[in-house]
C-alpha cells in the first residue's frame, strides 16, 4: 500500500498539527492503543483547528468519548463473523458477498463499524487465503455480485487491484463487482487511470459506491477522483453514515446530497451508527434520523433521496427505517402523509 506522505498516525503528529489539545494526551493515548488513526493531508486541509468539534475533526481525530463503551456496543455489530465461512468473505445475502481484500484503510473513522478488525494491526489476507476466497465464489454460483471492502481497497496498488478483479471475471455466475471506497475524498490522488483500468472487467458491471459524509469533503480533488470513475463507464454511488454533530441537521444531509447528486453520484445509503464500541457520542437516535428523512422528503429532489437504513445486530442484514408515509386510520382506511406533514384519505386498492 502506498500511503498518502504526510498522513498524520501518531498523536504526537496530531498534536503538532494542532489538531488535539494537551490536556487529552493520555485519554487519546489510550484511544489509539485502541484504535487505528490515520488522518490524509486531504482531510486535514480540511479541518480547522480552532473548531475542534467540527464536521471533519469529529469523523476523523480520536475523541476521549471513545473510551466509553455501551453495553449494547460490541465488536462486531454487524455480524461479519456469523456470516464467515472462510476468511476474507462474508456471505450474508444468498446472491453477493463481500471480499475483504485488506484490513488497511487510507483514514481510520472514529465510527468505523469494523474498528475492532481493521488497521496496521490486523493480519492481511495471504495469498492463500485469498486463493481460498476466490474459490469459494467460484464454488457458488447463486453469487451474482461481490462487494470488494476491507478496509479500503482502493488503497490496493492498481496492479493487485487488476488481478483480483481479472480473477473475478473468470467467474461466469459473478456479473457485478462493486467497490466501497472512502479513498477518492480521502486521498483522491490514489484514483489514477490505472487504477480505475484495474477494476474493470470485460462482461462484467463495476459500481463504486462512495463513503462520504460531509459536502466539505468533496473537494474539487475528490470531485476530479470521482469524475475520472464515471467518465471510465463505472457508476457511482454513495453511502453515509447519520453522525451527530456531522451531518444530523437537514440543511447540512440535504447539501451533501445536492453536492453528491452535482457530482452524478446517486445517494444509495443513509445508514443508522451501528453499535460498535465507544461511538455512541457520535451516534443519533433512529427518531432523529427519520424527522431528517422527513425533512430530506419534497424539500430537495428525488435523486438526492437516499435510504435510511438499520444493520440489524447479529448479521441478520440492512433493513429500511422509515419514516413511514402510508398508515390506516381507525375505519382501516389508508392515510398518506405528504411532505410537509398533512395527511389525506386514499382509497383501498386492488
Ligand atoms: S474507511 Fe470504512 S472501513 Fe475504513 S475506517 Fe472508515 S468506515 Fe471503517
Amino acid at each position: 500500500m502506498n500511503v498518502a506522505p504526510n498522513t498524520l498516525r501518531k498523536l504526537s503528529e496530531l498534536q503538532e498539527a494542532g489538531l488535539v489539545p494537551d490536556n487529552q494526551r493520555e485519554a487519546l493515548e489510550r484511544v489509539a492503543a485502541q484504535y487505528a488513526v490515520a488522518i490524509t493531508p486531504a482531510m486535514v486541509g480540511l479541518i480547522d483547528p480552532a473548531d475542534p468539534s467540527g464536521p471533519i475533526a469529529r469523523q476523523f481525530v480520536p475523541n476521549g468519548a471513545e473510551l466509553h463503551v455501551q453495553p449494547a456496543e460490541t465488536a462486531d455489530p454487524i455480524g461479519d463473523d456469523a456470516h464467515s465461512p472462510i476468511r476474507g468473505i462474508v456471505h450474508r445475502y444468498p446472491d453477493r458477498v463481500l471480499l475483504k481484500l485488506t484490513h488497511l484503510c487510507a483514514v481510520y473513522c472514529r465510527f468505523c463499524f469494523r474498528r475492532e478488525m481493521i488497521g496496521p494491526g490486523e493480519m492481511p489476507l495471504t495469498p492463500g487465503e485469498l486463493d481460498a476466497a476466490l474459490s469459494y465464489i467460484a464454488g457458488h454460483p447463486e453469487i451474482w455480485e461481490v462487494v470488494l471492502t476491507g478496509g479500503d481497497p482502493l488503497v490496493l496498488s492498481p496492479r493487485r487491484l487488476r488481478a483480483v478483479v481479472s480473477r473475478l471475471a473468470l467467474i461466469d455466475h459473478v456479473k457485478i463487482i462493486r467497490v466501497h471506497t472512502r479513498v477518492p475524498v480521502a486521498d483522491p490522488a490514489r484514483i489514477t487511470p490505472a487504477l480505475v483500468r484495474g477494476l474493470k472487467a470485460r462482461g462484467k458491471a463495476t459500481y463504486v459506491v462512495l463513503h462520504v459524509n460531509h459536502a466539505r469533503e468533496l473537494t474539487a480533488a475528490a470531485r476530479e477522483a470521482c469524475a475520472l470513475i464515471i467518465d471510465a463507464g463505472i457508476p457511482m454511488l454513495s453511502q453515509s453514515v447519520l453522525l451527530t454533530g456531522v451531518n444530523d441537521d437537514p440543511q447540512t444531509l440535504g447539501a451533501l446530497m445536492r453536492a453528491l447528486v452535482e457530482c452524478r453520484i446517486k445517494p444509495y445509503y443513509l445508514h443508522h451508527g451501528d453499535l460498535a464500541p465507544g461511538t455512541s457520542h457520535l451516534r443519533t437516535t433512529i427518531e432523529r434520523g427519520q424527522e431528517l428523512m422527513r425533512a430530506l422528503r419534497g424539500r430537495v429532489s428525488g435523486l438526492c433521496q437516499p435510504t435510511y437504513v438499520l444493520d440489524i445486530p447479529g448479521g441478520h442484514g440492512k433493513s429500511p427505517i422509515g419514516p413511514n408515509y402510508l398508515t390506516a386510520d381507525a375505519d382501516g382506511r389508508n392515510r398518506i402523509e405528504d411532505y410537509n406533514g398533512a395527511t389525506h384519505r386514499y382509497p383501498p386498492t386492488r
